[in-house]
């Protein structure tokens, strides 16, 4: 690894009764879900601004402009495939993913290994590679209203 890159996203959003819960790729059982203009990802929605910032490009809302009708209710895994063809063309690949998800419904211990293996795929890792850590919001901004993300990623050369 002669050149390695750190990047950071966050992303947070609310959750509301009545949407799927997809996060980091995945449908999760849940009488809530993240609300937004794609399918509300916000795990995704922060590793691409990790992969994004870490490759030193533009970050995801101007490269996927909310008011861009295109990615209205799009699934979120399709920003971290074009994400990762964007760091390849800077002849990048991932070297390691970490996650932090604050929540405080649904529990997601369940979910993780699941979680881990979509962004192991996602991100062309091991999934031993990737690691996301759940952990409460304490009822910070209202019982279970929202989701709150932070992304860690370290690129490199291919
Ligand atoms: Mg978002």
């Amino acid at each position: 690894m002669s050149r390695p890159r750190i990047g950071i996203g966050t992303d947070l959003h609310r959750m509301v009764h009545g949407r799927p819960c997809i996060l980091a790729g995945v449908e999760i059982e849940s009488p809530v879900g993240p609300i937004g203009h794609s399918d509300g990802d916000a795990v995704l929605h922060a590793v691409c601004d990790a992969l994004l910032g870490a490759a030193g490009l533009d970050d995801l809302g101007t490269v996927f402009p909310d008011t861009d009708k295109r990615w209205k209710d799009c699934p979120s895994d399709h920003f971290v495939k074009e994400a990762m063809l964007l760091i390849g063309e800077k002849g990048l690949v991932a070297y390691s993913l970490d996650i932090v998800l604050q929540l405080d419904r649904p529990k997601i211990a369940a979910e993780r290994p699941r979680m881990r293996k979509r962004l192991a795929e996602l991100l062309g890792l091991a999934p031993d590679r990737v690691n996301i850590k759940g952990k409460t919001l304490e009822g910070v901004g209202g019982k279970g209203e929202s989701v709150s993300v932070t992304a860690v990623v370290l690129l490199g050369d291919r």
